[in-house]
């Protein structure tokens, strides 16, 4: 039988540590569904067209070199607003969803578009400065020279490109549950992450 957790919300709200603490818990497999979207980017930017990319992914490639630099980031979030490119990824998405043994996936669109059906919906969220400031310590700490102005206007930019785009806008599906993690510590966050799961699963076994 499956079980799908959809954790959605912007880059930096924490839905990354939230999503693979939650997976780890339980025992579901998770993606990271920004992945698909960077790798996309990433081909992209060695020259080739956002579509015939997305329809050529394999999933191997979510696993090969670094797709979690600045420049893939904004070459995820442009390609992601072109419709047949999100149509291209969403099979892979869906399937993973119901895999037997239960799902995590993170996201933009899961609870709305991928899995409106999923069990448990999530939408973890926290003010732009404070996810500016933990993307910068985790850039710093990767060797990046990038300064703290620079990641907060990025991460206003991709924000902005990802809410107002017409397909699959980024926002809460009506019935999520809303975690703001800005005054949380991400121990706290993923322990009320992990409740909310809990009594899910006991409603639905
Ligand atoms: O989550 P991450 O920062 O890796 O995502 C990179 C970009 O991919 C996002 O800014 C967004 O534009 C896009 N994305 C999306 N839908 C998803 C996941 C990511 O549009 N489900």
């Amino acid at each position: 039988m499956s079980f799908t957790v959809a954790i959605d919300g912007p880059a930096a709200a924490g839905k990354g540590t939230i999503s693979k603490g939650v997976s780890a818990h339980f025992g579901f497999a998770h993606l990271d569904t920004g992945l698909l979207y960077r790798a996309v980017g990433r081909r992209t930017l060695d020259g080739m067209e956002p579509v015939a990319a997305a329809q050529a992914l394999a999933a191997e490639e979510l696993g090969q070199g670094d797709l979690r630099t600045a420049e893939i980031a904004q070459a995820a979030s442009k390609v992601a607003v072109i419709p047949k490119v999100r149509s291209a990824l969403v099979d892979f998405q869906r399937s993973f969803a119901t895999r037997p043994g239960g799902a995590v996936l993170d996201g933009r669109d899961i609870g709305t578009v991928i899995c409106p059906e999923a069990e448990v919906k999530l939408f973890v969220t926290a003010s732009a400065e404070v996810r500016a400031e933990r993307r910068y310590l985790e850039l710093s700490a990767n060797g990046s020279d990038t300064t703290r102005a620079q990641v907060l206007q990025d991460v206003r930019e991709r924000d902005a490109r990802d809410a107002e785009r017409s397909t699959a806008p980024m926002k809460p599906a009506e019935d999520a549950v809303l975690l703001d993690t800005s005054n949380l510590s991400i121990e706290a966050a993923l322990a009320e992450a992990i409740a909310i799961v809990e009594d899910a699963k006991r409603k639905a076994f």
